[in-house]
């Protein structure tokens, strides 16, 4: 793209470390304006009283990261030296503009967020429009994409197809239930008689007892040992309380 000498002002606002410099109003006028775009806004409601903005990625003259037409309504920045975002929040300092609903929303969406990542975003989305020239197209494929990790994530989240017990969600191959343990606590504060259920190899659903990965038929086994010793627990409680 040819380069022209420029007149400059400062703009008023800061946007990262450096003031950015802005050519006059009606510098870009000398520029060829660039092929009709998908992007372009037509009229809408919220155009009322905003000049309907078009805004193009150019290569400017270095130190020069955006131009603004005479009349306002033409905006082109160098990507190399100013974002997508940043160059519009640059852009509106002069100009009240629109580009339509859907890339203001980008836009007013990109000046409220709160942390750099979400900054980044959409400066990386308004990019991709700038440079594509075709905002539908874009927006639709974001919307596509954040639909598929929305049920990436809902699947992670799912709850274990294969067992009622299991407490792992998404995809798993080790099953694990909830520990279990007795209200009542030892002398230390410990929780007592842990149980729980597995199933982490080839040999089946285990029962956690005692230490000890059992089958169901040694765990009912084991159980019936507890309760043997219950009741003998119990023979002693009985003795004391008759004080013989
Ligand atoms: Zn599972």
């Amino acid at each position: 793209m040819k380069r022209t000498t420029l007149p400059r002002m400062t703009a008023s606002a800061t946007f990262g470390r450096e003031p950015y410099v802005v050519a006059a109003a009606g510098a870009l006028d000398a520029m060829p304006a660039q092929p009709a775009r998908r992007s372009e806004p037509v009229d809408h409601p919220r155009a009322e009283g905003k000049l309907i903005a078009r805004i193009e990625q150019a290569d400017l003259p270095e130190g020069v990261p955006l131009i603004i037409s005479k009349a306002g309504d033409r905006m082109a920045y160098n990507p190399s030296a100013i974002n997508a975002l940043d160059a519009r929040l640059a852009y509106n300092i002069y100009v009240d503009f629109t580009e339509g609903q859907q890339i203001d929303g980008l836009r007013e969406l990109g000046w409220n967020a709160k942390d750099a990542t979400s900054r980044e975003l959409y400066a990386t989305v308004l990019d991709k429009i700038d440079r594509s020239g075709d905002a539908p197209g874009v927006i639709a494929r974001v919307v596509e994409l954040f639909g598929q990790a929305r049920a990436e994530a809902d699947a992670a989240d799912a709850r274990c197809p294969r067992y009622r017990w299991c407490t792992e969600t998404g995809k798993h191959a080790e099953h694990t239930g909830e520990t279990i343990t007795a209200t009542c606590q030892d002398a230390y504060g410990d929780p007592v008689l842990h149980a729980t259920l597995m199933h982490w190899d080839d040999k089946g659903v285990r029962v956690g007892l005692l230490e000890h990965d059992l089958t169901p038929d040694e765990a009912r086994t084991t159980l019936a040992e507890l309760r043997a010793h219950l009741d003998a627990v119990e023979k002693l409680i009985d003795a004391a309380e008759a004080g013989e």
